[in-house]
């Protein structure tokens, strides 16, 4: 781990890097090793105390092309481990608080508080799913609880799942895991109708293993091992009853980590860019879940990392 820097080695880091990233994940890291590459002094500055961001919450990943099978912390660490080798810096427990685009800095908190200028800068930050944060949620992540049905889907075949949501990452998802795993899916929505388009509302609908309550919240998860059975409520009748089910599939929303960014974004936060990774602002670039883009995936994220880092070294070796 020689390039990992914790508060003793402050002494070691520049001032100054040709390429900064934020954010050490799928799209930060190979970003990262882009630019590294490239013979680019990188820097990733990563507010959690290892890598990996929504990969290390993942338990199993089957659908990296090359691995059939691999932990999401053995994903994680062999992303850092490869941006590693061609020389990018990796700074963790360290959150970016502060960006300026003129003066073109970034201010830390945490482990290392500092001021680190950039030739080049990378978002990379990701997008946080919403929680219901309810009971049992937390403690069922990757054993039932899920936020991703390309994802986890498979470990679902010929179960009893339910799906939160009534918007069109909800419905989308049920008809995905209702065709292609699950022997019954039970949409709950807190509401009375779905805000979804009407066309993903009339294939719910129509489809022979979806079923739907509407009115309904979900108010815990239980389980031993994993997941077994929800609490429900039904808030127009008022009642309170327990269903059993294999797992829980919560689609209520992304938020991307951009609140600091003043770039371009979409009406939800997602960064926009050209389609080499460059945002509205000069010498910053985005790549990965933040980004306005189509499939939220490790490989996506990698791919527009990878974009980003090769144009921001071929901007510099330009100027
Ligand atoms: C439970 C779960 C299971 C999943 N399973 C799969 C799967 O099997 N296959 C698949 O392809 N995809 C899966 N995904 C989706 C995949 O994990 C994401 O698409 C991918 O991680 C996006 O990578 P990213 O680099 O864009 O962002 P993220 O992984 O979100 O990483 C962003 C990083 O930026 C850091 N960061 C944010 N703000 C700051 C800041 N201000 N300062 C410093 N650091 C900051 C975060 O701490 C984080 O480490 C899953 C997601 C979840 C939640």
């Amino acid at each position: 781990m020689t390039n990992v820097f914790f508060p003793k080695q402050e002494a070691k880091i520049k001032n100054e890097y040709d390429v900064i990233v934020i954010g050490a994940s799928a799209a930060g890291l190979s970003a990262a090793l882009y630019a590294a590459r490239n013979k680019k002094n990188t820097l990733v500055i990563e507010k959690n105390g290892g890598p990996g961001g929504q990969i290390s919450t993942t338990w199993i990943v089957e659908d990296y092309p090359g691995i059939k099978s691999i932990t999401g912390q053995e994903l994680s660490n062999a992303f850092a481990e490869h941006a590693k080798i061609f020389g990018a810096e990796i700074l963790y427990g360290t959150e970016v608080f502060n960006v300026n685009f003129s003066e073109k800095y970034v201010e830390t908190k945490g482990l290392v508080n500092k001021r680190f200028f950039y030739k080049k800068l990378i978002i990379a930050t990701g997008s946080v799913h919403k929680k219901l944060g309810i009971k049992g949620e937390n403690e069922f992540i990757g054993k039932g609880v899920s936020y991703c049905a390309v994802c986890d889907g498979p470990f679902f075949t010929n179960k009893d799942i339910v799906v939160v949501g009534g918007g069109n990452s909800a419905l989308d998802e049920a008809l995905y895991l209702a065709n292609n795993f699950a022997r019954s899916v039970t949409i709950v929505h807190r509401r009375d109708k779905f805000r979804a388009d009407k066309i993903l509302q009339e294939r719910v609908f129509n489809h022979k293993k979806i079923k739907i309550m509407f009115n309904t919240e979900l108010k815990e998860i239980k389980g031993r091992e994993t997941v077994e059975s929800i609490v429900l409520f039904n808030n127009k009748t008022n009642e309170t009853f327990e269903m059993k089910t294999d797992g829980v599939f919560i689609f209520i929303g992304l938020n991307p980590a951009t609140e600091i960014f003043n770039v371009e974004k979409d009406e939800n936060g997602y960064i926009i860019t050209d389609e080499k990774m460059r945002t509205n602002v000069k010498d910053v670039f985005a790549a990965g879940d933040c980004r306005k883009n189509q499939l939220k995936q490790i490989i996506t994220a990698a791919a527009e990392g990878a974009i980003a880092g090769y144009y921001a070294s071929r901007e510099l070796d330009e100027q």
